[in-house]
Formats: C-alpha cells, sequence, structure tokens
C-alpha cells in the first residue's frame, strides 16, 4: 500500500472513531449496522467487526475462508466507527 493511502487510512480510523466517541451519524450508522448485523462476516467482538479471516460472495450469500472469483475480504474494521464515515464502503459493496 502507497504511504498516501496508509495516511489517509490511518485519518479515516481515526475519524470513524472520534464521530463515535462523540456520538455522531448515528443515524447513517445504523441504517448500516442493520445491514452489517445480518451479513455472515459480522463478528459481535469490539462492539462488530467485519471479520478479516473470511470471504463473501454478496450475489450469492457463500462465504469461504480462501479467496475465489467473485468473493470480498472482510476489512476488519470496527463497524461502530467504520459505519459513521461518509464516504466508507462495505467491501462486499452492501452499502
Ligand atoms: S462491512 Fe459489509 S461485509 Fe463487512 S460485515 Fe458489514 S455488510 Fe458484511
Amino acid at each position: 500500500m502507497e504511504i498516501g493511502n496508509l495516511i489517509k487510512q490511518g485519518r479515516d480510523i481515526a475519524e470513524g472513531h472520534a464521530r463515535e466517541l462523540l456520538g455522531l451519524d448515528q443515524d447513517i450508522s445504523q441504517q448500516r449496522m442493520k445491514i452489517c448485523m445480518k451479513c455472515p462476516l459480522y463478528k459481535s467482538n469490539l462492539g462488530g467487526q467485519c471479520n478479516p479471516a473470511l470471504y463473501l460472495n454478496p450475489e450469492t450469500g457463500d462465504v469461504s475462508n480462501v479467496k475465489k472469483d467473485g468473493y470480498f475480504k472482510g476489512c476488519g474494521c470496527r463497524l461502530g466507527a467504520k459505519t459513521r464515515l461518509a464516504g466508507s464502503h462495505c467491501p462486499a459493496l452492501k452499502w
């Protein structure tokens, strides 16, 4: 990953956690969390996490622990923070 992308990713993580601490952007977070909580990649640890050990085929709903065509890897993000960032997106394009 390029240094510029690493810096942006670090800023996004910090911003998402700050917004979570301050209780900002509840509406968009709740809408996205409803989708995440029904997703097979959702893990309840850390207040909700996108499982980075699994891959999801969003068209079939199938889950794999190995990379395959048409499958998207969980991002590993804490969803309580990530879902508050307007410019963030689900790695499986569900939101
Ligand atoms: S971010 Fe996407 S892939 Fe990850 S748990 Fe939420 S809906 Fe599932």
